[in-house]
């Protein structure tokens, strides 16, 4: 394990190992830990997944030394890829539709990446169509493409979720995390199953998103703030698999927004909107598991804070919520 009191010899050798802490709104009896991914380098969860899939992708040979990653991502991916790019001799580009938060892409070029930008209308899908184009013209690129490669999940089958049983003895009873790509989630929870098949998973996603499709719920797809998490088509998400899911929650924006407000205020976390719902939607469950509504084969839930809110202030994430514009 990571001892953070020895030297490292690159900043890549502090992705992960990230402290897990208590929620203290939540049931005495069933008590909701969060593992905070904003400790790691490019202070994102997708720190993870920049160090853990280039490094598979070289290894397989799919590009060469000092060849190009191009991806399409909400920005989170862009900064961790673009930490683990810079530091294995990879030049990197980013396809972020247009909507997303100019303090991420700020910091992707910050890190010697470029930064192609997308109509906000053609949403995540656009961004795909055009890395793909990108790297088309390109003789020595590969696109990762976090929503359909395993390797996104598999990164936190290895690393985010042994994390998490090592910290509780195994005993997690639940797991509830956002999905944007759901890697997070499936990799989470494909090992939680593993080790026991009664483990209860909750998917988070936005009021307005459509996952809760692929379980055959309803809904209609409008718009939301929450940055990070949900879909408008569950389609082009290759990762999401509903066997792992017992539910998706939906939270409604002003929601997430008055939780991660209160988690600042009340327990000292400068955590973001996906953050916010997460923990919401793991409080829910934790009660549901106190009052006997859901069985969950221990009396913990385990949720992630995925980003830190510095990274949405130019948003007005901390001000009204007619004032945030997500
Ligand atoms: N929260 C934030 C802020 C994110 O950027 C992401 C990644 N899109 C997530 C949550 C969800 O993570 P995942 O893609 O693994 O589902």
């Amino acid at each position: 394990m990571t001892t953070h009191r020895e030297p490292f010899d690159s900043v890549l050798d502090t992705v992960g190992e990230t402290p897990l802490v208590r929620v203290h709104a939540s049931p005495d009896t069933v008590p909701v830990y969060a593992k905070l991914e904003s400790f790691n380098p490019g202070a994102s969860v997708k720190d993870r997944i920049g160090k853990y899939m280039l490094d598979e992708t070289v290894e397989r040979g799919e590009v060469p030394e000092g060849g190009t990653v191009i991806e399409p991502t909400a920005g989170n991916t862009g900064i961790g890829f673009a930490v683990a790019a810079e530091q294995m001799g990879l030049e990197a580009i980013f396809v972020v539709p247009e909507r997303f938060s100019l303090e991420k892409q700020q910091l992707m070029r910050a890190l010697g990446a470029e930064v192609i930008n997308t109509p906000t209308e053609e949403g995540m899908d656009g961004a795909i169509a055009r890395a793909y184009e990108l790297a088309d013209e390109l003789d020595d690129a590969v696109v990762p493409q976090q929503f359909a490669n395993p390797l996104n999940a598999q990164t936190h089958y290895e690393t985010t979720a042994p994390e998490i049983y090592e910290a509780l003895d195994g005993e997690v009873g639940a797991v509830v995390a956002g999905c944007g790509t759901a890697g997070t989630l499936m990799g989470i929870a494909r090992y939680a199953r593993e080790r026991d098949p009664e483990t209860y998973v909750a998917a988070v996603e936005p009021e307005g998103s459509l996952y809760g499709e692929v379980l055959g719920e309803g809904g209609e797809g409008t718009e939301y703030k929450t940055e990070g998490i949900g879909t408008h088509d569950p389609s082009t998400n290759e990762l999401f698999d509903p066997e792992l899911v017992d539910d998706v929650i939906d939270i409604a924006d002003r929601t997430a927004q008055d939780e991660l407000k209160r988690l600042a205020s009340d327990e000292g976390h400068l955590v973001a909107s996906s953050a916010g719902a997460a923990s919401v939607a793991a409080r829910r469950v934790a009660e549901d598991i106190r009052d006997g509504v859901i069985d969950a084969p221990y009396d913990s839930v385990v949720t992630l804070f995925p980003d830190s809110s510095e990274r949405y202030l130019s948003k007005g994430i901390y001000r009204s919520f007619e004032e945030w514009e997500g």
